[in-house]
Parts: structure tokens; C-alpha cells; sequence
């Protein structure tokens, strides 16, 4: 039954561009309308007409510990009594920033934002004045957010709607981004060869999660840095997603790799709008009002976000919570992986700790290209006879799965019966 939410979605389409406030929300690519979403708890979502489903979304990332987790209404309780925005410091806002430096190796300084978006887009200014050069290099397929410099050859959205730009993005800034394959150390040393003194920075996400998720080469990070480094140009990590996902530090921890700047969101404002940027002192001091170059927010470090932020941050510096993390993880993707196998669906799983995307393909995903080659068609069945089942995946063969502390190893094995019934019907 899908009455109350089909009711709305033909609301939502007559005012709201596409339906949705974000064009992944929509389903477009698998053929459906969205369900609209009426409540949540743990790993549960209910729609509008009240079927349940186990979210794999998670929001997209932030909910790594389940929906409304008591310790983050309790803290969000707490924090709605005493004021929702002052648009003045707060205590709070140190003890993020405190926090945030302790776990992420190479942050030193850091600023709080409102969204991925805001912090990548704040990070390419930073870099761009920090070098006094205008080119950045970014990776097909990887996802910035929206912002104008980042969205040539961009993941997410853009790759399951098969945008390659977007119109509306100035020739002069689309041309000073040069976009590459990913794990391709070679081209990103041509690229550097012709126009070295050019480039401002890298920008990468570490471990692609827009493209699905690809599992970056040791050697390809490592080249990053040690090129990036040789130029002059600033290396930064885009962790929106990767950041305290797969370790409490992020990417950068896992491969002992230290980026000059970080860009965090998603998991750090506990599902409510945040972003962070940060990285090297000396590159965040050049930042207003301490240095001169510009960059603001009416609701950065929001007391309500920052509080739920907290939260998050506090249960998962508990010890044990990233090993659980890794056995969910396993446990559903590798038997994923044998159930597609017993049914004879050629498929191959990307996954680092608790994020991970099964490709209908035989051969390996390390990129956009490979990412691409894979079986639409069979997502799309795969798709709609899991959603039929009560199983919430992101509607796009190019997005990852997000397994939080809330999946019991019960709440898998029911998910991996689904998925063997998917298959055999496929
Ligand atoms: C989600 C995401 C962003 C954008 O964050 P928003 O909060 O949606 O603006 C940027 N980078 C990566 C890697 C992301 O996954």
C-alpha cells in the first residue's frame, strides 16, 4: 500500500521541483515514487502508509548509530530548552572543535559549516588563496557537493541522472577544474607535468562513495600526497563521508595518510545540516577574521546540531564500536555476495568497514568507467524486489550501503533472505 505516499509525492511534484528537495531522494532511476518517510527508529524506517523498512541510507551516512538514538535525543532534549540559535560563540562549538582535532589526525584547526557542500566549496577557496592558483584536479565520478568548481564528471545525483555538468556552471570555472580517472597515478602525474604551477589543490574523496564505493589503492593515496606535496598544492580529503565511518579518524587514519585539509559533514552533525573543514594551522589561520579570506554562516556551529554532533561523536569513541561496525558490514556483504553467487548473478562487492555497494558486474569496479560498465538493468529489478520486500536501498546503482551499530545480525540475515529471494526472481 502506497496510497498516502503516492497522495504526497503528487503534492510535493505541483511545488516542489521533481518532488523531492534533493534529486537523489527521487526514484527515478529505478522507476518508482518515493515513499515519503514518517518516522524512524534504530535500523527502521515507517512510510506515510506505514510499511516498514530497514534503512540502508541511514540518511545518506549520518546515521551511523541507528535512528533516534537515546543518547542524541536525550542530548538534543536537553539543548532545544536552553535557545535554538544565537548566532554567538559557544562552549559547545569548542568542545566540537576539541573533539574533531583528538580523532582526526590531521586536523589542527577547524571550522564548522552547515553542509558538506559549504565545506568542500570553503576548502577550494581556502586552497585557491592559500597558492594564489586557480586549477584544482578532482576524480571522475567523485561527488563535492554542488557547488559550481566541483560539479564536472561528479558522482551521486549527477552520474544516476547521467548529468556530465550542469548548466549554469560558468565555462571559466568549469574549465579550471580538470577532472581524472580515479586510482590512475599515471594521469595525475601528466596532469601535473602540463600544469603543475597551476593547481591549487586535489580534492578526492579518499574512499569513493558517490560513484558506489571503490576501494582506493594504498599506492594511488600515497601518490596523491607525495605529488601534491612536490608541486605545492594542497591535498584535500573530502571525508564527508569516509569521516568517522570507517575509523574514528576517518580515511586518513586507515591509510595513515595526512591530507592539508579535511572536509567533514553527514556523520559529525548526528542528522542535523552540519559540515566542518579543517586541516595544517598555518593554511586554516589564513581563514577571516584571522587571515583575509572570506567565509561565514548565519547557523554555523548551531547549538542543536553541534549538540547532536556531540552526541554521536561521544558513543562512537566507545571502545568497540568500529570492530562491530567491521563484523555487520562482513556479515552483510559477504553474504550478499554468496547469495548473488548461488544464483548465478555475476556480481562484485566494494566495501571498507560498514560501506559498501554490490555491482552487477564480473569484472572489478576501481573506478567510474568500471563503475558504469555494470548492469543497470539488473539494479533496477534488484532494486524494486528489495523494496518490495521491505528492504530501503538507495534508489541508484552508483550509491553505498550504510550499516550502523543498530543492525543486529538478526536484522541482516533477514536482509540477505530478501536478498536471495531478489535474486532467484530476478
Ligand atoms: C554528501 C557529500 C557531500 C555534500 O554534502 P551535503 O551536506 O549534501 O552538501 C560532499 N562530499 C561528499 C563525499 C559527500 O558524500
Amino acid at each position: 500500500m502506497k496510497e498516502t505516499s503516492d497522495l504526497l509525492f503528487e503534492r510535493a511534484s505541483r511545488y516542489i521541483p521533481g518532488g523531492v528537495n534533493s534529486p537523489v531522494r527521487a526514484g527515478k532511476a529505478v522507476g518508482i515514487n518515493p515513499p515519503f518517510i514518517a518516522r524512524a527508529d534504530g535500523a527502521f524506517l515507517w512510510d506515510a502508509d506505514e510499511n516498514e523498512y530497514i534503512d540502508y541510507v541511514c540518511s545518506w551516512g549520518p546515521m551511523i548509530l541507528g535512528h533516534s538514538h537515546p543518547e542524541v535525543v536525550q542530548a538534543l532534549e536537553e539543548s532545544i530548552r536552553l535557545g535554538t540559535s544565537y548566532g554567538a560563540p559557544t562552549e559547545r562549538e569548542v568542545e566540537m572543535a576539541e573533539t574533531i582535532i583528538e580523532m582526526v589526525p590531521s586536523i589542527e584547526m577547524v571550522r564548522m559549516v552547515n553542509s558538506g557542500t559549504e565545506a568542500t566549496m570553503s576548502a577550494i577557496r581556502l586552497a585557491r588563496g592559500y597558492t594564489g592558483r586557480e586549477k584544482i584536479i578532482k576524480f571522475d565520478g567523485c561527488y563535492h557537493g554542488h557547488a559550481d568548481s566541483l560539479l564536472v564528471t561528479a558522482g551521486s545525483g549527477v552520474a544516476t541522472l547521467g548529468i556530465p555538468g550542469s548548466p549554469g556552471v560558468p565555462k571559466d570555472l568549469a574549465s579550471q577544474t580538470i577532472s581524472l580517472p580515479f586510482n590512475h597515478l599515471e594521469s595525475l602525474d601528466q596532469a601535473f607535468q602540463r600544469f603543475g604551477p597551476e593547481i591549487a589543490a586535489v580534492i578526492v574523496e579518499p574512499i569513493p562513495g558517490n560513484m558506489g564505493v571503490i576501494v582506493p589503492q594504498q599506492q594511488f593515496l600515497d601518490g596523491l600526497s607525495r605529488i601534491t606535496g612536490e608541486h605545492g598544492s594542497l591535498l584535500i580529503f573530502d571525508e564527508v563521508i569516509s569521516g568517522f565511518r570507517v575509523a574514528p579518524g576517518g580515511a586518513q587514519e586507515l591509510f595513515g595518510i595526512m591530507p592539508d585539509l579535511t572536509c567533514l559533514g553527514k556523520i559529525i552533525g548526528g542528522g542535523l545540516p552540519v559540515g566542518a573543514y579543517g586541516g595544517k594551522k598555518d593554511i586554516m589561520s589564513k581563514m577571516a577574521p584571522q587571515g583575509d579570506i572570506y567565509q561565514a554562516g548565519t547557523l554555523s556551529g548551531n547549538p542543536l546540531a553541534m549538540a547532536a554532533g556531540l552526541a554521536t561523536l561521544r558513543v562512537l569513541r566507545k571502545g568497540g564500536v568500529y570492530k562491530e561496525l567491521e563484523e555487520r558490514g562482513n556479515s552483510l556483504f559477504s553474504d550478499l555476495e554468496g547469495a548473488a553467487r548461488a544464483a548465478g548473478i555475476p556480481s562484485v562487492i566494494n566495501r571498507v568497514g560498514s560501506m559498501g555497494t554490490i555491482f552487477f558486474t564480473a569484472d572489478p569496479v576501481t573506478d567510474f568507467e568500471t563503475a558504469k560498465a555494470s548492469d543497470q538493468d539488473l539494479f533496477k529489478g534488484y532494486y524494486r524486489r528489495m523494496l518490495e520486500q521491505g528492504i530501503y536501498l538507495a534508489p541508484s546503482p552508483f550509491e553505498a550501503s550504510f550499516v550502523s551499530t543498530a543492525h543486529s545480525q538478526d536484522i541482516i540475515q533477514k536482509t540477505i533472505a530478501c536478498a536471495e529471494k531478489a535474486f532467484r526472481d530476478l
